[in-house]
């Protein structure tokens, strides 16, 4: 089977890179290999009553498949090089920012029309945190919901299919280079391509590593996010949420001068299971259809974790970190901020009684027996902070799920072409280690399909 393009994964990079490629030159003969389902066929089991906790899928429904780990997201598409990744260090600041509005664009036209734009622009806000010793980060985020993301998925589906041979539930065993191109082979098939666009995704980042072993591409460890997800009443921070539907606040702690940062706010939104390599993790979307909101409002507060020499596998501590409390509490642990602060465990009877109602059903538990205490500590001092302009955040019945675990990839050697050192193979999305965000992964996918279209 021979092609143009060939492009391991579906997720937004995937995605994007094939739209822009068929836009950009309709002739060529494009490829889509993914491991997981059509999007249709997407569906976790996790039905709260008889599936209540993750069972291993042999491809998890949450993470792959057409929409990569996008597709049940919230959808908020940050337009900023302030967070969501370093493309910027690769393509320039203005080109990643061009490339971020185009995508919205692309959105917009496939479904996305009459969702919000929201701005830090001119906020007072910004000047509220700072009078906290918090501080706030420049975006614009475009809110889709996972409602209306997953309209646009499938919008962008039934056009890319007339134009683009799909291959799902076709993991990718390994790439080759060969004479004129690269192979990359299947269980049963291979594909032979001119150029090959890899973008895995942090599903991937285990095979990506290989990949870049078995072809000698530089690689460096990057760094893990470890902390909590915290659910509290939507009131607690509708002043900033109904403003700016998503604040990214940082704050340096006073006792170790560690940064802790606000994750993946979602007004009015659930909190729920993710599977990364077989562990369960937190993770959490809202829905834009008022109908399917809650009365909560949930968000993670993460502490970055860099290690130096002889450490490398800083993937692997954190895995370590939510391995355990996978041990203790069989998948995702919570605890009442009260309980935490004086050191109990939170019993069912307690959660129960507190004013919060969890949207996840997670074991009751110490978080304190599975954080490592540095973090802790930073994530404890952090809520007391935010609790200065969002008060009732360090309220006792506050919950907070553990652990949230933001697993970054390798960083791949890669130019400004997001081309590896083998020409014509790219490195795209979250698996490159240089984007971790819907918004960048999708750039990162149109920048390569634009290199790739005007030199072929
Ligand atoms: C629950 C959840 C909520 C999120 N919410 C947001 C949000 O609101 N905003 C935001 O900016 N980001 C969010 N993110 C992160 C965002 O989804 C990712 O940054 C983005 O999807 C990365 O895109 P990607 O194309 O690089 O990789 P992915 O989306 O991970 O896609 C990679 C694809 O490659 C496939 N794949 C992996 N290995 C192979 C292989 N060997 N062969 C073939 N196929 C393979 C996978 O099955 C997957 O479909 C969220 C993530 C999760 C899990």
């Amino acid at each position: 089977m021979k092609y143009d393009v060939l492009i391991i994964g579906a997720g937004p990079g995937g995605i994007f890179s094939a739209y822009e490629l068929t836009k950009k030159n309709p002739n060529l003969k494009i490829a889509v290999i993914e491991a997981g389902n059509s999007l249709d066929k997407r569906k976790c089991p996790i039905d709260g009553k008889k599936i209540k906790s993750c069972i291993n899928c042999k491809s998890c429904s949450i993470m792959n498949g057409f929409g990569g780990a996008g597709a049940f997201s919230d959808g908020k598409y940050n337009i900023t090089n302030q967070f969501g990744g370093t493309l910027y260090e690769y393509i320039g600041r203005e080109e990643a920012i061009s490339l971020m509005k185009y995508v919205d664009k692309i959105n917009l036209s496939f479904g996305g029309e009459g969702t919000k734009l929201y701005s830090t622009t001119n906020t007072h806000i910004k000047k509220l945190c700072l009078q906290s010793g918090l501080h706030l980060l420049d975006a614009s985020v475009r809110h889709l919901g996972t409602d209306i993301n997953y309209i646009v998925l499938q919008n962008l589906y039934n056009e890319l299919e007339k134009k683009v041979d799909f291959y799902f539930n076709t993991p990718a065993l390994s790439v080759e280079k060969i004479d004129g191109g690269y192979r990359v082979n299947t269980a049963d098939k291979s594909f032979e391509g001119t150029n090959c666009i890899i973008s895995a995704g942090r599903s991937g980042s285990k095979w990506m590593e290989s990949v870049c072993q078995d072809m000698d591409i530089p690689t460096k460890s990057n760094r893990v996010d470890i902390g909590v997800r915290v659910e509290l009443p939507a009131e607690i921070f509708a002043h900033l949420t109904d403003e700016l539907y998503e604040s990214k606040i940082v704050y340096r702690t006073e006792k170790y001068e560690d940064l802790v940062r606000t994750f993946c706010m979602n007004p009015r939104g659930i909190v729920v299971n993710e599977n990364t390599n077989g562990i369960t993790t937190v993770n959490g979307h809202s829905y834009e259809d008022p109908e399917k909101q809650t009365d909560n409002t949930n968000f993670a507060l993460l502490v970055a974790k860099h290690f130096s020499h002889p450490f490398k596998d800083s993937n692997g501590y954190g895995e370590s970190v939510a391995r355990l409390s996978n041990m203790l509490g069989g998948g995702v642990m919570v605890q009442r901020f009260g309980d935490l602060i004086r050191g109990k465990r939170s019993t069912p009877d307690r959660i129960e009684e507190g004013y919060v109602t969890p949207t996840l059903t997670a074991t009751p538990g110490d978080l304190s027996l599975v954080i490592p205490k540095r973090i802790l500590d930073g994530i404890i001092e952090m809520i007391y902070a935010l609790d200065k302009i969002a008060p009732g955040t360090a309220n006792d019945d506050t919950l907070l799920y553990g652990v949230e675990v933001k697993f970054y990839n390798m960083e791949v050697e890669i130019d400004e072409n997001l081309q590896t050192k083998h020409k014509g193979l790219f490195v795209i999305g979250d698996c490159s280690g240089i984007t971790h965000s819907l918004s960048h992964a999708s750039a990162s996918g149109v920048h390569v399909a634009r290199y790739i279209a005007e030199n072929m």
